[in-house]
């Protein structure tokens, strides 16, 4: 199903309620990291040029439905204003009288951030009382808030169904244009590396992979399991000693679907994360030992395969990339991906950080910043907040 564009709505002199990923890491009222701000600036600049009366609105941390001065969105409108080249206005209310005032006075062009939708206990209750509220606000609705679209709450699920004009912001079309091409139509060969710290919590995505794609990479922490299930001495690794069944299983069907599965060969290997490491055979891991990153002759073997793809996914760092010692085998991938003339695609938390940090984020096709939701969707799994923005919906 087709979402439906911000560029097709009719937004001139209309009040918009703008639901944005503004989860920034704050510290003493100081924004710590602006890139979520600076990427939906443009969403807020288009719609103010365009003549709309702009409600702008986000989460902000874990506030537990009630206000809570730590986790203001008050320090993010002035970096807001600076990345959107327009002047915001914070409102320190979400759907009060001072909101509901301060949208009465806005003008076209104006753009309004009201508070943390957190501070009101409506909002992860998805409940209607609150929903009704918030879309009193406005008489349009756009959401451009991917990292959130796998949460029902008000703002990204219930809101909609007050509005017969609403539409995808432009992240979230470019996310959900990304991910769909992953996982629905990708070009093959499609290899999907997957790598982090464990199987579970992303087992749907992983078996969703293993059940798409022609190859398989399995390495990180989540790689020991598949170790330990082919028998591998694995020491002291992190392992899911309770999924070694479930490994086992996702191992045979790709064995039976034609999926080539790629496990690490060599590992660098450490008594502890702060200890010096050394490289060796998958199967000369000694007792007091975990594995902590891929060796060199894994990273070739991924950087081959990588190569020879049409289609590439990837999440999860394939060692402790936070230590120097351990940061080789994530680096590598990052740098293979870049180096492809495959449809790259890189999702989660610490692996867009791994991309950023080997500085090659530039040359893949996408970096998605939804995490979790971009899991979700990928695992086949419908996000509510995009299912209420597909045409047809209403
Ligand atoms: P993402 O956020 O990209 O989805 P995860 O959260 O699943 O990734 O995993 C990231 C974490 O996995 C990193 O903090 C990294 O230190 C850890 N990790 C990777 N490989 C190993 C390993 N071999 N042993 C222990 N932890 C690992
Ligand atoms: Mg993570």
């Amino acid at each position: 199903m087709a979402l439906r564009s911000m560029d097709t709505l009719n937004v001139t002199g209309r009040r918009v309620l703008l639901r944005l990923d503004l989860n920034v890491p704050l510290k003493e009222g100081r924004v710590l990291d602006d890139t979520r701000v600076r990427e939906a600036a443009p969403t807020v600049r288009t719609l103010a040029e365009r003549g709309a009366i702009v409600i702008a609105c986000s989460h902000l941390g874990r506030a537990k439905g009630k206000p809570d001065p730590a986790l203001s969105l008050a320090p993010v409108a002035p970096v807001l204003e600076k990345h959107a080249g327009r002047p915001v206005r914070f409102v320190p209310d979400v759907v009060g009288q001072a909101a509901t005032n301060a949208v009465a006075q806005a003008k076209p062009g104006d753009v309004l951030l009201l508070e943390n939708l957190r501070f009101e206990a409506g909002e992860e209750k998805n409940d209607p009382a609150f929903c009704t509220k918030l879309a009193a606000l406005a008489e349009v609705y756009v959401n451009d808030a991917f990292g959130t679209a796998h949460r029902a709450h008000a703002s990204t699920a219930g809101v909609a169904a007050h509005f017969s004009e609403l539409a995808a912001g432009p992240l979230m079309a470019r996310e959900i244009a990304a991910l769909s091409k992953v996982r629905d139509n990708p070009e093959r060969p499609f290899v999907a590396v997957v790598g982090g710290a464990k199987i579970s919590g992303k087992l749907e995505t992983l078996t969703s992979l293993a059940n798409r794609a022609n190859t398989v990479v399995l390495v990180g922490g989540m790689a020991n399991t598949f170790l330990l299930a082919e028998g591998t001495a694995v020491g002291t690794s992190l392992v899911e000693a309770d999924l070694v069944g479930t490994a086992k299983e996702i191992l045979a069907t790709a064995s039976a679907r034609g999926v080539e599965v790629v496990l690490p060969t060599d590992v660098v290997v450490a008594t502890s994360p702060e200890a010096p490491g050394r490289t060796v055979n998958v199967d000369g891991v000694a007792a007091g030992e975990a594995i902590l990153d891929i060796g060199p002759r894994t990273q070739k073997r991924i950087a081959e395969v990588v190569a020879e793809a049409r289609t590439v996914f990837w999440n999860g760092p394939a060692g402790v990339f936070e230590k120097p010692a351990f940061a080789a085998g994530t680096l590598a991938i990052a740098q293979a991906l870049a180096a492809s003339r495959a449809f790259t695609v890189v999702g989660g938390g610490e692996s867009v950080a791994a991309v950023q940090q080997a500085g090659v984020a530039a040359k893949l096709s996408h970096v998605s910043t939804g995490g979790g939701a971009s899991l979700e969707f990928l695992a086949g799994e419908t996000l509510p907040g995009v299912a209420v923005l597909e045409e047809g919906n209403k």
